[in-house]
Parts: C-alpha cells; sequence; structure tokens
C-alpha cells in the first residue's frame, strides 16, 4: 500500500467514517480501489483472487454448451439508484439453462463505458443480465453495445426512467430480451466476481462475443442521468 493511501485509510478511521459509512461511489475517497477499505464486507474487493471485470485476451476455443433462452415478455419496473440504472424482473418464467442449470433472470442494469473489454476494445455501453439459480449461485450475463442504431428495448426504460434518485417506476411495453440479444449467442465464458461492492467471486461470467447497437443520444442520456461513469 502506497503511503498516500495509507494516510487516506488512517484520516478515514479517526474520522470514524470507515467503520460507520458504507456508502460506496465511483470518484474521490469512495471509488473502486478504495472499496475493500469502506467496509469489512467488501474486503473481497481488495483482496479477492478473481476480480472482474476483465480485458477478454486469447480465449481458449473450446466447443461451448449452446445457452437455452427462455425469456417470456413481462412486465418490469425501471430504478435509479445513483450506481446505474436497473430493471428488476418479477417472473418465474424469464431463465436461462446453462450447463443444464435453470439460472432465474432477477434484474439487468446498465455500465458506462463497458467494464470487461474484448481484446482491448472497450464499447460505449454494458447491459449484465443478473440471474440465480435454486442455490443462489449467480450468472451473469454481459451484453455489449455499440455506437449505431437506436435500441428500441432500451428506449422503453430511458422513455420513464427518473433523474431522481430510488424512485421505482413502472414500465408499461414490456421488456422483449430476445430482441435485446445479437442472433450469434456465442460467448465467452470465465468464472469472476460481482462489479461493485461486496465484490463476492464464484459469479459465473458469460459474455456474448456480438454486440448490439445503442444511440450516441441513448448513451448520453445514461450519462446524464447517473452524471458519472460507473465501469
Ligand atoms: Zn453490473
Amino acid at each position: 500500500m502506497k503511503i498516500s493511501k495509507l494516510l487516506i485509510l488512517i484520516t478515514l478511521l479517526f474520522s470514524g467514517q470507515l467503520l460507520a459509512d458504507e456508502h460506496w461511489g465511483y470518484e474521490g475517497t469512495i471509488s473502486p480501489e478504495h472499496w475493500g477499505d469502506i467496509s469489512k464486507d467488501f474486503r473481497t474487493c481488495k483482496t479477492g483472487k478473481h476480480q472482474s471485470p476483465i480485458n477478454i485476451t486469447k480465449a481458449k476455443k473450446l466447443a461451448p454448451q449452446p445457452l437455452i433462452f427462455h425469456y417470456e415478455l413481462t412486465p418490469e419496473e425501471v430504478i435509479n439508484n445513483g450506481h446505474t440504472v436497473q430493471v428488476s424482473v418479477n417472473s418465474d418464467d424469464d431463465y436461462l439453462t446453462f450447463n443444464g442449470t435453470h439460472y432465474l433472470l432477477k434484474q439487468f442494469h446498465f455500465h458506462t463505458p463497458s467494464e470487461n473489454q474484448i481484446e482491448g476494445n472497450s464499447f460505449p455501453l454494458e447491459v449484465h443480465f443478473v440471474h440465480t439459480d435454486k442455490e443462489g449461485k449467480l450468472l451473469i450475463l454481459a451484453v455489449m453495445l455499440k455506437e449505431g442504431k437506436a435500441n428500441q428495448e432500451i428506449e422503453k426504460a430511458w422513455r420513464v426512467v427518473s433523474k431522481q434518485q430510488d424512485k421505482t417506476i413502472k414500465i408499461k411495453s414490456p421488456f422483449n430480451i430476445d430482441k435485446f440479444l445479437p442472433s450469434n449467442k456465442s460467448y465467452y465464458h470465465f468464472e469472476g466476481s460481482l462489479t461493485t461492492p461486496p465484490c463476492t467471486e464464484g459469479v459465473t461470467w458469460l459474455v456474448l462475443k456480438e454486440s448490439v447497437t445503442v444511440s450516441k443520444e441513448q448513451v448520453d442520456k445514461f450519462d446524464n442521468l447517473l452524471g458519472h461513469t460507473n465501469n
């Protein structure tokens, strides 16, 4: 640990912030390099061995198991929680089958710019579809968005989401996740962690190789809502 970081840590300890405040963010003293020190529940952010996101390079060419998607059209809610825009999915019908296990879709949310990189390439937006199996094991399906035509599915959430934080809003038109996904579903697979506190490990990551499009205006709208990057 660098002296300057140590000093910040000591200052935080004496001011009581470190123990009292579990607030995390992307800038200043609560930025990612400090997450492991904000709370003992977040220690894995610093000490973990399989932390995400990663830059995917020289991926092994294995014969991958096909992913089987069972996504229905369901009405959902959207929230701007200050860290991201998140759409919650309250249905038992939306799941994805990977290696014979069903993973139920719980929510999806966005990062700008992308957290994972493919061969060193970053994307303006990345969406994480967060799933859990019966035992609560997490699987995150990541889809990259490149600049191009406006994304009709994102627009459904963007149209209603509020700049006001922690306000839950119903999305009127149901999300069609199948339309959100690229036609080619080949993917990279690795075992990693949550990319935000508490940075829990043992998360199965699937990153689709092919991206879908999002317009510059849609990325700008997301930037404006958050007021900061969140990768
Ligand atoms: Zn995420």
